[in-house]
């Protein structure tokens, strides 16, 4: 078999075969496969797609590059939740030390920026000594002690995502059903959760940009995660504006604390309830009501937000960030860009405020760049506001004066406004569970 074969066969639309997607995805992780050729098979997956038989012959030849983990000497049952990606999406940051506050062990792999959208890991590592890069044996003892652990694909677990991971995020290659649907659920596979709520977004700012390529992608992966064994729902989410307020690392660790301390945006907290709902009726709780009473109690008892003080030092990072946000980096440049008339916000493109992030700093242009985890955007007014001329829309944090003078052109064009009140877009579209 040679690389050069499988590319061309999927470049002219045909369907491999799973001998085929298996030598080709052991060829790049060994390093065998070049990364020029990797990209060049992923554009073709990117145009041409693969069928149900390919998506998941990829996602096991991923989630087998590395080894399998086998949680249950840990806790018989190990919760997990994942989003398909959006902008300003810090969910897990406050739903994973949510829900183990409550007793749930979280085990997760978490992902880098790609493309536009903002990535777990830079978020988490704008903390200062949080190590995302943890060893098998790092994460097995960490979920042991705090029944909470989100770390990076390592060497050991799902190697060959991670590697095309990377590349898809600098080749234009992100918005792929079977390749999103593949990265997501070997990840998901390789570290070994039983109990899995996937937070799928749809709209501008996600890769699936309607509600039907969504819905298809959350059927497909609570597929693939019901045939090897998993259960799995999964949460199909608005992504047509940011979640929240805040887009940037930092600016979104802050938001995210705010949040466990009660004080967050309406939309974000609402979202953050919504999919550990999800988690906890996995789990077995009577009801949808039952289970958010008690999350609401452990967001307001103040016991979510010592399991989040409790992880960040467990993973190295300063635990003082909970009451001191100044140990978070901070941008030298912090200014208002003002609204251009007065009426309602009719529409934010989600999209252009994730590039205008990454063109901040605040995410990579091309593999290996450094991130700026200082910059982005925090947003004052979102879909539904009245507004007035001249009143603040957002505050740009950037750290160099052109860079600052670009996002404000972009922000101001990412903005439609109407003179009559919009309907905002619902924050959550619907719920999938196999079989229903
Ligand atoms: N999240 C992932 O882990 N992979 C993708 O491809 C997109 C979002």
């Amino acid at each position: 078999m040679r690389a050069v074969d499988i590319i061309a066969k999927k470049r002219d639309g045909l369907a491999l075969t799973p001998e085929e997607i298996n030598f080709f995805v052991q060829g790049f992780t060994r390093g065998e496969i070049a990364d020029y050729q990797v990209s060049a098979w992923a554009m073709a997956v990117y145009l041409r797609g693969m069928n149900e038989e390919e998506t998941v012959a990829l996602t096991l030849a991923m989630a087998l590059s590395g080894q399998v983990l086998d949680l249950s000497s840990v806790a018989p049952r190990v919760f997990d939740k994942h989003s398909s990606g959006g902008v300003g999406d810090k969910t897990t940051l406050v739903v994973a030390p949510l829900v183990a506050s409550l007793g749930l062990p979280i085990g997760k792999l978490s992902g880098r920026g790609l493309g536009f959208s903002g990535g777990t890991l830079d978020k988490l590592e704008s903390i200062p000594g949080f190590r995302a890069d943890l060893s098998k044996e790092e994460f097995l003892a960490q979920l042991q002690k705090h029944g909470i652990v989100v770390s990076g694909q390592s060497q050991d677990l799902a190697p060959a995502d991670g590697k095309l991971y990377g590349l898809r995020d600098v080749t234009a290659t992100v918005g792929s059903l079977p390749l999103i649907a593949s990265s997501i659920m070997s990840k998901k596979i390789a570290s070994g959760a039983q109990v899995i709520v996937l937070d799928v977004k749809v709209g501008r700012g996600a890769f699936m940009k309607t509600e039907a390529d969504g819905t298809a992608l959350a059927e497909l992966m609570v597929k693939v995660g019901h045939d090897i064994g998993r259960q799995v729902a999964a949460v199909i989410s608005d992504m047509n504006q940011p979640l929240g307020n805040a887009v940037g690392n930092a600016l979104e660790v802050i938001e995210a604390i705010e949040t466990l301390k009660g004080r967050g945006p309406a939309d974000f907290t609402e979202h953050c309830i919504e999919v550990a709902t999800q988690l906890l009726l996995l789990a077995g709780a009577k009801d949808a009501d039952d289970a958010q009473v008690t999350l609401r109690t452990a967001l307001a008892d103040g016991r979510a937000l010592r399991k989040f003080g409790d992880w960040i030092e467990a993973q190295g990072g300063a635990r003082r960030v909970v009451d001191d946000y100044s140990v978070l980096p901070r941008a030298t440049i912090v200014e208002d860009v003002t609204a251009p008339r007065d009426g309602f916000v009719a529409g934010i493109d989600a999209e252009e405020v994730g590039l205008t992030a990454v063109d901040l700093g605040g995410g990579r242009a091309k593999k290996g760049d450094r991130v700026d985890y200082a910059v982005g955007i925090v947003f004052k007014h979102k879909i539904g506001d009245r507004v007035a001329r001249g009143e603040p829309l957002v505050t740009v944090h950037a750290n160099d004066r052109t860079k600052f003078g670009a996002a404000k052109e972009r922000l101001l064009a990412a903005y439609t406004f109407s003179s009559s009140e919009p309907t905002p877009p619902p924050l959550i579209h619907r719920v999938i569970r196999h079989g229903e």
